[in-house]
């Protein structure tokens, strides 16, 4: 199989159910996979990830405004992301949702707490420099540090996250803004599956996006 190239792919017919090998790109992996296509397939009729994967599906169909979708086919949106994640953790009669924090998003988790609150759902919230270590005791070189090497610097903690979390026995674990890597070690040592709500991007007030089409970040990026 070639590499797997679907980012550039011009038609993704695949999203149109086409699958005439004619009409496919050379570097369409649907060619060579049929029988890995089947085989995952399968996987979806256990009974917990079909429950997981109907849940995944209703919450994404009342995304949008269904009267708009049915009858003229547009797509509406009818809710954010932080209310399909209460949404989704209802009908899953999930009651306990792990939050974990950046220290430097402290007004947003309490914020998002509070929604998510609103929705019925209990919510334990772990900030990022819990245990208050130093970076150095984590093996960080001091000149790793952000500002003076010679003066504490909280270590981002995101195994402690994950293990209070663990202990804790949250149903899912939510994400505010943990920075790229630890975001990674948290989601390695998480029990409970993991969504993100606000992905850190220090540059564009978390908003990575912006950065794929405002041409001011063409030489940053
Ligand atoms: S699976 Fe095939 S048709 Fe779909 S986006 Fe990838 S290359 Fe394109």
């Amino acid at each position: 199989m070639d590499k797997l190239k679907c980012a550039f792919c011009k038609p993704k017919h695949c999203s149109q159910g086409i699958t005439d090998e004619s009409l496919l790109p050379s570097f369409c992996p649907m060619k060579d996979v049929k029988g890995l296509i089947q085989e995952v397939t399968k996987k979806y009729s256990k009974e917990d990830i079909q429950h997981f994967y109907i849940n995944s599906a209703l919450t994404e169909k009342e995304a949008y405004d269904e009267k708009a979708a049915r009858e003229e086919e547009k797509v509406v949106p009818v809710r954010p992301r932080i209310r399909e994640i209460a949404e989704f953790a209802n009908k899953m009669k999930f009651k306990k949702l792990g939050m974990a924090f950046c220290s430097g998003l402290p007004d947003e988790a309490s914020r998002a707490s509070s929604i998510l609150e609103k929705h019925g759902l209990e919510v334990c919230s772990i900030i990022c420099s819990c245990g208050a270590i130093d970076k150095t005791k984590m093996g960080v070189p001091p000149e790793y540090k952000i500002r003076d090497p010679k003066k504490f610097e909280a270590a981002c903690n995101p195994i402690l996250q994950a293990e209070l979390l663990n202990k804790a026995g949250t149903n899912i674990n939510v994400l505010i803004g943990l920075c790229v890597g630890h975001d990674m070690l948290f989601t390695m040592n998480s029990e409970a599956p993991v969504t993100t709500l606000i992905v850190k991007d220090r540059l564009t007030g978390h908003n990575p996006v912006i950065s794929l089409y405002s041409r001011y970040y063409r030489d940053i990026v």
